[in-house]
């Protein structure tokens, strides 16, 4: 149990983080304003910490560079969800806390757990079912209908691991084994299409103490299944929001959770509000908070995570973010000196398609 008097770091302490992109370059960067440090741990080369953090590259599986790492650092937390459940056993036999815990990283990385875990406290979800061969696949499809998503139960993100089946599709033999092969045979489950509105987003965080905080709804539009923009205000009816602070602040609560949270939701016609997915860390679509909030995502995450009280999720400005999506990149200069405008730039050389090379947060005061 946490003393409420003790942080569990303190300015000149360190800050461990699984993965070297750019979500760990801005924990990075707000951890150094608050005088933390941070050592980033990455299988490959982590080109956007490089200069703000301590960096080893190793892999997820070497216990002997895992527990080094571990000895030097004060709290471990992550940028990515897929880090292996090995390298978490590894590093909870170091006895340093690592937030958030693992209860709520198991349950993100796999879509039945997760809806499962949604369903549990009593938030709504599409509707799914579990998909691991093709009778259940036809099965799943008898249940829930086209239109439809089959998604890998792990390892998607951004639209990957994902078919979809359109509403006057005729399913064949031929079209269940191409979705399964395409999926690679992975476990998987099948979602009913939810007939969306608006997808909006809420940024929550609670910190050892059980302070919880949550930032404004932002209101996403997604382009290939990435994230394009996230909007604010969302002009969501305040009951909508209300509602969906209450079901984060249950999913801390159930999940006994440290850190930044970002929900994900869908809003439909009747106003009724259906969870998509949660993502245990800092969030594409709170990258906002960095130029219109008191208190970013980044730094809220830091002060979850170190057990400081949490910071004002204040906003003081109208602002849309743009993602910068691999050749959006080169547009950086029309941005830049556009005032109000406030650039991100990931450090990437590569801007290969698909690849989140940066964002703008284009703020307005009128
Ligand atoms: P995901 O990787 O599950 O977040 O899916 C990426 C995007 O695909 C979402 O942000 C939605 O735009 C869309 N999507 C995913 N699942 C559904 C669903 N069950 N119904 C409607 N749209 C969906």
């Amino acid at each position: 149990m946490t003393n409420p008097q003790t942080p569990i770091v303190r300015p000149g302490g360190r800050i461990g983080i699984l993965g070297g992109g750019q979500l760990a370059r801005m924990i990075s960067l707000a951890a150094t304003q608050l005088g933390v440090k941070t050592h980033v741990f990455s299988d490959t080369d982590a080109s956007p910490v490089a200069n703000c953090a301590q960096i080893t590259v190793a892999q997820y599986d070497d216990q002997s560079a895992l527990e080094k790492f571990a000895s030097q650092v004060d709290v471990i937390t992550y940028e990515f969800e897929n880090v292996p459940a090995s390298t978490l056993e590894i590093l909870a036999t170091t006895g340093v806390p690592i937030s958030p815990g693992q209860r709520a990283l198991a349950t993100a990385q796999d879509r039945l757990i997760e809806k499962d875990f949604i369903r549990s406290i009593g938030a709504s979800t599409a509707p799914y079912a579990t998909v691991n061969d093709a009778p259940s696949l036809r099965a799943a499809l008898n249940k829930i209908g086209t239109p439809a998503i089959l998604k890998t139960r792990r390892f998607g993100y951004d639209g990957k691991g994902q078919v979809r089946f359109e509403a006057d599709q005729k399913i064949t033999e031929r079209i269940i084994e191409d979705a399964l092969s395409d999926i690679a045979r992975a476990p998987a489950i099948l979602e009913g299409f939810v007939p969306f509105e608006r997808e909006f987003s809420i940024i929550g965080a609670r910190n050892p103490h059980g302070q919880t905080a949550f930032f404004e709804p932002a209101v996403n539009e997604h382009r290939s299944g990435i994230l394009h923009t996230s909007t604010l205000p969302a002009n969501l009816p305040s009951k909508t929001v209300r509602q969906g602070e209450s079901i984060v602040e249950r999913m801390l609560t159930a999940l006994d959770y440290v850190g930044v949270i970002g929900v994900e939701f869908f809003e439909l016609g009747s106003g009724e509000i259906v969870v998509n997915e949660f993502a245990p860390r800092v969030h594409n679509s709170g990258h906002w908070t960095q130029d219109a909030a008191a208190c970013s995502q980044f730094e809220q995450h830091v002060r979850a995570i170190c057990g400081w009280p949490l910071g004002d999720t204040t906003r003081f400005a109208d602002v849309q973010m743009i993602n910068l999506i691999g050749d959006d990149v080169n547009a950086w200069h029309d941005y830049v000196g556009v005032p109000n405008n406030v650039l991100h730039l990931y450090g990437k050389t590569d801007a290969r398609p698909g690849r989140k090379m940066g964002h703008v947060n284009r703020l307005d005061f009128s």
